[in-house]
C-alpha cells in the first residue's frame, strides 16, 4: 500500500476514543519516508525495537501456516534455545481452522528464499529508522525472550505501563 494511504488511514484512526489514552502501532513506520509523514500527524513518545535471538526469525517464519479461508495465522516450528521456548501455535483439530473450520496451509510465499529476502529487505530498510531513533532517546531494545505472555510484562515495564 502506498504510504500516502496508510498515513491518511492512521490518521483518521487515532482520532477515534480509543486512542485518546495512547496507542501503539506495530511494525510501523519502517522508512524514513513513513517516519517523516507520522511525525506531521502525531508525536511518538517511545520506539521499542524487538531483537529476536539469532534464527529464530527464519525458524518461525519457516513454521508458518495460514488458514486458507479466512488468513488466521498457526505455528508449526517449535523452538528452544537454550533457555528460550517458542511454542508452537496450534489448531485445536490437526490441519483445521479453529475459527472457521478452514484448512490451514503453507503459503507458497512462504519458503526459505522468499523469507530470506523478506528478512534482508526488512533489515536494509529499517537500518536507517534505526540509527534516526536510536539519537532521540526514545529508542528501547527489548531482546525477546519468550512467547507473548512472558514478553507483556517485560513491554509493560519497560513503557512504564505496571
Ligand atoms: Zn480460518
Amino acid at each position: 500500500m502506498p504510504d500516502e494511504i496508510v498515513i491518511n488511514m492512521l490518521k483518521e484512526r487515532i482520532k477515534k476514543k480509543d486512542c485518546k489514552k495512547g496507542f501503539i502501532l506495530d511494525g510501523f513506520p519502517r522508512t524514513i519516508e513513513q517516519m517523516k509523514a507520522l511525525e506531521k500527524i502525531t508525536a511518538i513518545d517511545t520506539v521499542l525495537y524487538f531483537k529476536w535471538p539469532e534464527g529464530v526469525l527464519l525458524k518461525k517464519a519457516l513454521g508458518r501456516r495460514t488458514c486458507e479461508k479466512c488468513g488466521k495465522i498457526y505455528n508449526v516450528a517449535d523452538i528452544r534455545i537454550s533457555d528460550y521456548h517458542f511454542p508452537p501455535i496450534s489448531p485445536k483439530k490437526e490441519g483445521v481452522c479453529d475459527d472457521c473450520g478452514g484448512r490451514i496451509i503453507l503459503r507458497k510465499d512462504d519458503n526459505e528464499a522468499t523469507i530470506k529476502n523478506r528478512l534482508e529487505v526488512y533489515e536494509k530498510q529499517s537500518a536507517p529508522l534505526i540509527k534516526y531513533y536510536k539519537k532521540t532517546g526514545m529508542f528501547r531494545v527489548i531482546d525477546v525472550v519468550g512467547p507473548p505472555e512472558v514478553m507483556i510484562p517485560i513491554i509493560l515495564k519497560e513503557i512504564g505501563y505496571e
